[in-house]
Parts: C-alpha cells; sequence; structure tokens
C-alpha cells in the first residue's frame, strides 16, 4: 500500500469510492442519523464507513472492484491496486420481523463491523423547519422513505439487540435520538431503552443526546444501565454554530462544557465523547483548542470528516481535504494517547467504533 492506512482512510473518506459492484456488503442507507450514504469496508483490519453515494463519490479515483465469493475486494485508486478490502457480511438479524411485522433493519442497524445503532426516535424539535434544522442532518429522510419507523419502544430494541448479539456477536450498541420536547432533551427515552436491553442482553451501550437541563439525569442514565455517553458539539465557532444549527446553538459550548464537567465524574474519564465535524468552517487550530480543552477535563473528542448527505441543505458543501484532516487527527491522537484516553478503553459508541474517522487509526499507529 503506498499510503499508511490512516492517510488513505483520510481520502476515502474525503473522496468517497465508487464500487464497481453496488450491492456488494451491506447495503447502504441514504439518510437518518449518523453515517448514511456510505458503505462499511475492512482494510487492514480496519472497518471504516466511506461515502458512496455523495456527490464526490461519483467522481471518486478510488474504486472498489467486485468482491470474489469469500467477500475478498481490491481498492484501486487511478486504475493501480492500492489495497485488499472487505466488506463486512450483511447481519443474520436483517432477515427478522418483529411478531407485528416490523423488520429488525428499521429498529436498529449495524455499523462498521460489530456495533448495533438505533435512532430511538426519528424526529426531532430541531428539524420541524428549515430555520432551525441542522443544515447536515439527514434524521427525516429515512422516516419519509419508510426505512425505519419513528419511535422505537423498549421491547423491540430489546428484542433486536438480544438478536444481533446471538445471531451477529455485536460487542456494543449506540442509542441516538432526534431531540423530543422536554427538558429532559431525550435522557429519559435513553433510560427506559436501555433499561430494557439492558434486562434482555449483556451488551454496552453508549447514549447520546444534547445536555439535559438537571445533571442528575447521568445518574439515571447510568442506572438504567448507559455504560457511556455522547454529547456532540458537531460545531465549534459559535458564529457557525448559529449559522449551521440555528436550532441546536440554542444551547452554547459553554453548557456543553459544563455538562462534560458533570457527566465524567458520573461515567469515569474516557466515557464521555464528543462528536466535532470538521470541514464546515472551524479552523485546525480552533478544532484543535476544543479537543485540548476537552481531553482536560476527561472527554474523548471524536473528531470525523463532514460528509455531505443528499437531500439536506449542505448536500453541495464541499468536505475537508485528507491534508486537512491529517492536520487535526494526527497531533490529536497525540494528544490523546499522552493523556491516557484512547478509542479502545471506550465502553462503547462512536469513539470505541471509530468507523468514520481514521482517529482510531492514528492512535494505534502511535501506540505500536
Ligand atoms: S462511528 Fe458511530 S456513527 Fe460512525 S459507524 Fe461507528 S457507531 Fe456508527
Amino acid at each position: 500500500m503506498s499510503l499508511p492506512t490512516e492517510q488513505l482512510i483520510n481520502e476515502l473518506q474525503s473522496f468517497g469510492v465508487r464500487l464497481a459492484d453496488p450491492k456488494a456488503g451491506v447495503e447502504s442507507r441514504r439518510g437518518g442519523a449518523g453515517p448514511s450514504d456510505h458503505k462499511a469496508l475492512t482494510i487492514d483490519g480496519v472497518t471504516v464507513m466511506a461515502p458512496v453515494h455523495t456527490a464526490p463519490a461519483f467522481d471518486s479515483p478510488y474504486v472498489v472492484e467486485k468482491p470474489d465469493s469469500f467477500g475478498a475486494s481490491r481498492i484501486l485508486r487511478d486504475g493501480l491496486a492500492v489495497a485488499e478490502v472487505r466488506f463486512p457480511a450483511r447481519p443474520r438479524f436483517y432477515d427478522l420481523k418483529t411478531e407485528d411485522g416490523v423488520p429488525y433493519s428499521h429498529i436498529a442497524t449495524l455499523h462498521g463491523r460489530d456495533v448495533l445503532a438505533t435512532t430511538v426516535l426519528q424526529t426531532c424539535i430541531r428539524y420541524q423547519s428549515r430555520t432551525k434544522t441542522c443544515q447536515f442532518c439527514a434524521i427525516g429522510q429515512s422516516l419519509a422513505a419508510g426505512r425505519t419507523v419513528e419511535r422505537k419502544t423498549p421491547a423491540q430494541l430489546a428484542e433486536v439487540a438480544r438478536a444481533a448479539v446471538e445471531l451477529d456477536g455485536v460487542k456494543h450498541m449506540v442509542m441516538t435520538t432526534g431531540t423530543p420536547p422536554g427538558r429532559d432533551r431525550g435522557a429519559a427515552i435513553l433510560c427506559e431503552s436501555a433499561a430494557a436491553v439492558k434486562a434482555a442482553v449483556d451488551l454496552p451501550i453508549q447514549a447520546q443526546c444534547e445536555p439535559p437541563d438537571d445533571d442528575i439525569w447521568f445518574e439515571h442514565l447510568v442506572s438504567a444501565g448507559v455504560d457511556s455517553l455522547g454529547m456532540h458539539l458537531e460545531v465549534v465557532t459559535p458564529e457557525l454554530r448559529r449559522k449551521l444549527m440555528p436550532g441546536k446553538s440554542e444551547v452554547p459550548v459553554e453548557r456543553y462544557f459544563k455538562a462534560f464537567a458533570a457527566a465524567v465524574p458520573v461515567f469515569g474519564r474516557g466515557q464521555v465523547s464528543t462528536y466535532i465535524l470538521a470541514g464546515l468552517g472551524d479552523s485546525a487550530d480552533s478544532v484543535l483548542k476544543t479537543c485540548e480543552r476537552l481531553v482536560a477535563l476527561g472527554v474523548y473528542p471524536f473528531v470525523v470528516p463532514f460528509v455531505p448527505i443528499s437531500g439536506t441543505p449542505l448536500e453541495s458543501h464541499a468536505g475537508p481535504t485528507p491534508e486537512f484532516m491529517h492536520a487535526i487527527l494526527k497531533p490529536l491522537a497525540a494528544m490523546l494517547v499522552a493523556s491516557g484516553l484512547k478509542a479502545t478503553d471506550i465502553k462503547a459508541g462512536c469513539g470505541k467504533c471509530g468507523a468514520c474517522s481514521a482517529l482510531s487509526t492514528y492512535e494505534r499507529r502511535l501506540a505500536s
């Protein structure tokens, strides 16, 4: 391979890939929370989410050949093979339905290689009008297309989680939610969902929500069985937040920092994380300065390249260059390793999965 794996991942996530066989691997989602318009690929033992349906992907220099009968394939850049890739197998739980006929894949999906991910509530107070919606978010699209259900009940989540562990060996679960109207910001439905899953199966869970109004929710989440927590800044510069996330930016960055400081003693150092989308206008310097503050609090900053999702207001916004990602992720990985906050120590969630960013590969490079 001509590029180190972490830089190849940066390139794949910036440029996207073209697939010689679009049906290869696990079907990719269009729209929804988290990585949509992507395909999971395993390169050098690392599973990454690479954009396949985005506008830049159609012109990407990277092509993945049709896989052989064992799921193995090669990735070519401008016609030259640069790496072997594999497609994670389609999970067996996708073939099941609940008694009342809801496909399990409408309740939760496989992310990366071994993560079960669900959006407990597929609607959001921030998504009701174009003036309030986060400009990069596609949470309503999969619902409108009939590929998910609006509210996954605790019993449904427990049923699907048990099957995903037993049939496909998933190792952890991500529960995110659109923000409901209440002041708990979704913490209450995450509590009841986590409790039901934990009663059914032993599966580490990350919950993701905006900072709840009262820090007591962190204790309720832990009591319900949540192992780690994500509260996602997405963008760090206040003016950009107001422009790109007009509704969500009503919760200022400093409120997030207060919530981080309160949550870390409850969940433990390194078990609270945030998601930062690089490439939306924050400078590398401002992202790294924010990460320094986060790391000092014991919060894991999961920095991922922004990927424009079709149908969102930012569908034509360019993603970051591989060089921009390298300029952030290399020093960030050094900061994380030096302070003992490692992706591998996170019990559950996006930072542990790592498929949306090359960050954990940079960490592994430093540790090797
Ligand atoms: S990093 Fe998070 S959003 Fe990305 S594939 Fe993994 S679990 Fe899903």
